[in-house]
């Protein structure tokens, strides 16, 4: 059975950041493009996902795709993918085009920056964490924030992230890239797929305010690139948890060619190309990167949906960023 490898990128750093070490800086990107188009047959998602369901899918196919446009993508990552000759699909939350920042970079960088030994959430979450000044140590106190926060309601959340920004005392500069990146993105022969506007769990959202989120998204992107979008990623992604069935019926429905989530594995003639799963090997030495590519194949298909799919992602060792 021919099956299909979709990497999940969110960014990739100039240099190493021991705050985040689960974030691939631009030498690890480089070689593990040159890897992955050295040993693998790239295919832009839209065509993948066609060749999929006609049973013509090459051996060894893979795509690659970003998440919610950061402008690393287009600084960093598109001269690399150029260069190696790999194209990759760009999922963009349009609601931060105009300079905006997403919730959790404003929690990283408010936590690099504390001052203090510990961080008293207990108002929001019932938790106080202990904060290392060693910065690697840190990092998994902030994985550990993160996820405490992540799924607050909306108001609650911004509230908690605020409290966080105001002790640390300072906000973070802009991280995402304007509408000129998704110019350069196209120029570069790059495709775009929607990520709704604001990057809201749409599970926590009003049935018609998700869909607003996701239509908007999308027709922001096609007057900004004069094309039709037709590829969709679900905002964190996970089945079942941060998307239900409606929302597909609604990314359906509302004329997308196909979706991707982030169940971890690989897709195969059976997934449902509404909800295709996608990883990201965690491993930094190149041949572990491209072992852990070709066992990933071996794994039996993933079932979307599935709490086991859940579970295997956060044993992975991911960091638990925004998806
Ligand atoms: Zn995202």
């Amino acid at each position: 059975m021919r099956k299909l490898s979709i990497l999940i990128y969110h960014r990739v750093l100039d240099a190493p950041d021991p705050l985040q070490p689960g974030i691939v800086d631009r030498a690890v990107f480089d070689r593990q493009m040159w890897g992955v188009s050295r040993f693998f047959r790239v295919l832009p998602l839209a065509e993948a996902v066609n060749r999929l369901r006609d049973g013509t899918l090459p051996r060894r196919a893979l795509c690659v795709t970003f998440d919610d446009g950061y402008r690393d993508n287009v600084d960093i990552a598109l001269p690399i993918l150029r260069r190696h000759g790999v194209h990759a699909t760009f999922f963009i939350a349009t609601g931060f085009l105009d300079g905006g920042c997403m919730w959790n970079d404003r929690v990283i960088e408010a936590v690099r920056s504390l001052s203090g030994d510990k961080l008293d959430l207990t108002e929001f979450t019932g938790q106080r964490f202990d904060l290392p000044a060693d910065l690697r140590a840190r990092g998994s106190v902030l994985q550990a924030i993160l996820r405490a926060i992540k799924h607050l309601p909306f108001a609650q959340r911004e509230a908690a992230v605020a409290l966080i920004e105001r002790q640390a005392g300072r906000t973070v500069p802009g991280l995402m890239m304007g509408e000129a990146g998704i110019r350069a993105l196209m120029l570069g022969g790059m495709d775009i797929g929607a990520h709704t506007v604001n990057h809201p769990i749409l599970s926590r959202l009003p049935v018609a305010e998700a869909r607003r989120e996701i239509a908007a998204s999308r027709q922001t992107l096609e007057s900004l690139t004069g094309r039709p979008v037709r590829l969709f990623a679900y905002p964190n992604g996970n089945p079942g948890l941060d998307y239900g069935e409606a929302h597909v019926a609604m990314v359906r429905a509302l004329g997308f060619d196909a979706a991707v989530s982030t169940a971890w594995g690989c897709a195969s003639p059976g997934s449902d190309r509404y909800q295709l799963p996608r990883f990201t090997p965690w491993d930094r030495p190149l041949p572990r990167y491209l072992a852990r590519l070709a066992l990933m194949r071996l794994r039996p298909p993933t079932m979307t949906g599935s709490s086991v799919s859940a579970a295997a992602c956060d044993a992975t060792g991911r960091d638990v960023q925004d998806h």
